[in-house]
């Protein structure tokens, strides 16, 4: 009997607990981002006030948060999310906080006059979530944007000073689900990055020094998500091989996931050497990915890309030589592109007979010195320029057509051009067009605003 009356006790204390308990969802659009997590991790793991935390994919869920972060990924997530904000809104308790973070927030004016949101965290993360978790005032958080009668009021960010042991993600039940470009997850190894491409907010996101991540906290991570489900992993940063111990943090990633399950993405042609090269083949699926960009010095020039076509041809050789697979990126329709920057490109590619390759056509991203040479404007952007072949398609989808089905044949294992690739290769380059002019409408005033980012 007193047993009973000490449970039913204590179940009426839990009930309340959990009513006063703070509750926060992390909302990743469309897949989990590793950026998500992390943020979830900090409001579930770091010292301080208990929250429940959820993390969720999509906008629609049921209940009331104190806290709604919105991680975004991409700039067209403010004008989807703009469209659910007031349902949104109705999720949030009274006081409670609409919160964005991402890439896109490194420019908080750009956010706020898409999204009526509450406050914008800018750079990262983990400082002002954690001051925002133990209740801090907006007005005291280092790294947040929010906005007051007299306009937009910036706390300048501040860099996380430990890294190198930094806070344990929160992982999905469901991230062996997932697979973004054949990995599961990837995981961050490291921070910042000394180069500066002009498309590219890596560099002014976290800064030109490298901050490396312990070998031994990154293992107690891959372990985690292992025992999660997750399969594929990849390590990421940037330039991953820029990792202060590439070759030791690959060799014992591997011995915990497996050679056949690591990948080392996105790695820079002039950050290679026989040890780089050889830790790829021995401890992961034995492919490098360079960003190659172009085929024209006067574009890679124009791109900061700091590299020349000389050394991509070089590193292919190099990576070929070691047994390496190798895989490029380009970027077609920059500002500027002439026809014959293209052809060069196209020859490149005809030329290397990579192993795979992916083409985009340039996008602004906010904060980027892309995105403020686009505001400027100029009658050399391929992506307004109408094509004089194919009708109803800019110069820029053109030029991303044409190199995707090139890239098809010219390569080691050449493609099938049958009819459905040929629609698929249409409709995803169509695709990438419409969305890039979207992003480059918001940032130039064709839907209403012209936008200046004060970083840049
Ligand atoms: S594209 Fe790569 S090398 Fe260039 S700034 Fe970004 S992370 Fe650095």
């Amino acid at each position: 009997m007193f047993l009973v009356k000490v449970f039913a006790c204590k179940k009426v204390f839990c009930e309340k607990e959990k009513v006063l308990r703070k509750r926060a969802i992390v909302i990743s659009p469309g897949i989990y981002t590793y950026g998500a997590s992390v943020i979830a991790g900090i409001l579930e793991r770091c010292p301080g006030v208990d929250i429940d935390v959820t993390l969720s994919k999509g906008l629609h869920f049921e209940g009331k948060f104190d806290y709604i972060f919105l991680s975004l990924s991409s700039t067209l997530h403010l004008l989807e999310i703009g469209d659910s904000i007031q349902e949104l809104k109705r999720k949030c308790k009274d006081g409670g906080l609409i919160v964005v973070g991402g890439p896109v927030s490194q420019c908080p004016e750009f956010v706020f006059r898409y999204l009526d949101c509450d406050v914008v965290v800018i750079g990262e993360g983990e400082i002002p979530v954690e001051m925002m978790k133990n209740g801090y005032a907006i007005e005291e958080i280092d790294g947040v944007a929010y906005k007051e009668n007299r306009g937009i009021v910036i706390n300048p960010p501040k860099q996380l000073p430990d890294i190198e042991h930094r806070t344990l993600p929160k992982i999905p039940k469901d991230i062996s689900e997932q697979d973004v470009r054949g990995a599961n997850v990837y995981i961050e190894t490291h921070r910042g990055c000394k180069f500066n491409c002009s498309f590219c907010q890596v560099s002014e996101f976290f800064g030109r020094e490298i901050r490396s991540r312990s070998i031994d906290n990154i293992v107690e991570e891959v372990k985690e998500f292992k025992k999660a489900g997750v399969k594929k992993i990849a390590v990421s940063g940037g330039t991953s091989s820029l990792y202060y111990k590439f070759r030791d943090l690959l060799e014992t990633v591997s011995s915990v996931i497996g050679k056949n399950n690591l990948s080392a993405p996105d790695i820079r042609v002039d950050t290679i050497n026989e040890e780089t090269l050889d830790a790829i083949r021995e401890y992961t699926i034995g492919w490098v990915f360079f960003g190659m960009e172009s085929g024209s010095d006067r574009m890679l020039k124009r791109m900061r890309k700091g590299i020349k076509v000389g050394d991509i041809i070089e590193a292919r050789e190099a990576a070929k030589q070691q047994g390496v697979k190798v895989a490029g990126s380009f970027i077609v329709g920059y500002p500027g592109e002439r026809e014959e920057d293209y052809e060069k490109t196209k020859e490149l590619v005809e030329d290397l007979y990579l192993d795979d390759c992916f083409i985009s056509i340039a996008e602004p991203i906010p904060g980027t010195e892309l995105a403020e040479e686009v505001i400027k404007g100029g009658a050399d952007n391929p992506l307004f320029i109408q094509s004089k072949r194919i009708r109803n398609m800019s110069v820029a989808e053109e030029r991303a057509l044409d190199l995707m089905l090139t890239s098809y044949v010219a390569r080691e294992r050449p493609l099938t051009l049958s009819d459905d690739l040929y629609e698929k290769t249409l409709k995803e380059v169509r695709k990438q067009g419409e969305d890039i002019r979207k992003v480059t409408q918001m940032i130039t005033g064709g839907l209403g605003y012209v936008y200046n980012c004060g970083y840049l």
